[in-house]
């Protein structure tokens, strides 16, 4: 038999695949593109957005074919009667009071568990205490939160040593508050060093790490332990898809991977496997996830189980003015 008929009947590897159920899309995630997507059809193209709507490259270049314009900031738009839609990561206050004095007509995505986060900023503020914000240097939605506030207001808190470092201007009135998509556990070492330290300090009656980052970290631990690798479908810029490849990581699954598309599979590292753990970011489509079990299902022959830590029935209505033209139409 020549060599080329040989490869074409060698029977492909078995590879058992455990998708992590809940992944990918949660609903504050499709309430911002179904912004984006509604506003395209009531206003025609262009809508200007600002940032990227969400964290994933697919998504965003979607939405561009459409008439989307992505800008950085405001000054990059020339004045227009065209919508400008605030992504889902919230934006500082500085951005809308801009969006007023241009008279844009400004929609603001913000995901409803990012604005809760700037409502108890806001309320801390308005009661004398001094905020603690425990998240990511640089990520929009910090850069959002510590934005709610007066210069100097919060401090952010990114590790355990910023903890220790933290000389309080009153330890009696100290608050604290965190981004929506950190690492549970991470977060709740943090909190403890905070509670040991400054025992008087007041947090979220639950803790504002949302329900989706919640369940897709705990789905992945269930996995994580039980195969020899797992791919985590998302952006590098995801803070969410990020911390799920740690979680999967610190919970005995040293090959981990962030990956945004079958194209980026590194198959040194996923070449040789017998199961293999499947999750997606908050910010990535189920598409994706499609796309990479394609590409495995070429070069093994694949089961798959579904592996669930929760049920998801959240739903975000669409912004106020998207909602009242879709009645009026
Ligand atoms: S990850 Fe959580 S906070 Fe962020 S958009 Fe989704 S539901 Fe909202």
């Amino acid at each position: 038999m020549p060599a080329s008929d040989a490869a074409f009947t060698t029977p492909k590897p078995s590879l058992r695949v455990f998708l992590c159920s809940p992944r990918g899309f949660c609903a504050g995630v499709v309430r911002a593109i179904d912004s984006v997507e509604r506003a395209l059809v009531l206003y025609g193209p262009p809508v200007y957005v600002r940032h990227e709507i969400v964290h994933n490259r697919y998504v965003v270049e979607g939405l561009r074919a459409k008439g989307a314009i992505f800008v950085d900031e405001l000054d990059e738009i020339p004045d227009t009667d065209a919508p400008v839609i605030f992504s889902a990561h919230g934006v500082p206050q500085s951005v809308p009071a801009e969006a007023k004095r241009r008279n844009f007509l400004a929609l603001d995505a913000t995901c409803p568990l990012v604005t809760k986060v700037h409502r108890e900023a806001e309320i801390h503020r308005r009661r004398g205490r001094e905020i603690l914000l425990i998240g990511h240097a640089g990520h929009p939605e910090v850069v959002g939160t510590l934005g709610q506030l007066p210069a100097g207001a919060a401090t952010l808190i990114e590790t355990i040593a910023d903890v220790d470092a933290f000389t309080p201007r009153d330890p009696a009135q100290l608050a604290y508050v965190t981004q929506t998509t950190l690492s549970i556990d991470d977060t709740a070492e943090i909190v403890a060093g905070l509670k040991a330290r400054f025992p008087q300090i007041v947090g979220p009656h639950k803790e504002d790490i949302c329900y989706a980052t919640t369940n897709r970290q705990e789905a992945v631990k269930l996995v994580a332990p039980q195969v020899d690798a797992v791919i985590v479908v998302g952006a590098p810029n995801s803070s969410n898809s990020l911390r799920l490849k740690e979680v999967a990581e610190r919970a005995g699954c040293p090959r981990a991977a962030l990956v945004q598309r079958a194209a980026d599979v590194d198959w040194d590292m996923f070449g040789s496997l017998a199961s293999l753990g499947v999750t997606a970011g908050a910010s990535a489509p189920e598409v994706l996830v499609e796309e990479i079990l394609d590409a495995f299902a070429e070069r093994y022959s694949i089961s798959v189980e579904t592996v669930a830590a929760a049920e998801e029935d959240v739903f975000f209505p669409l912004p106020r003015a998207l909602r009242e033209n879709e009645a009026a139409e």
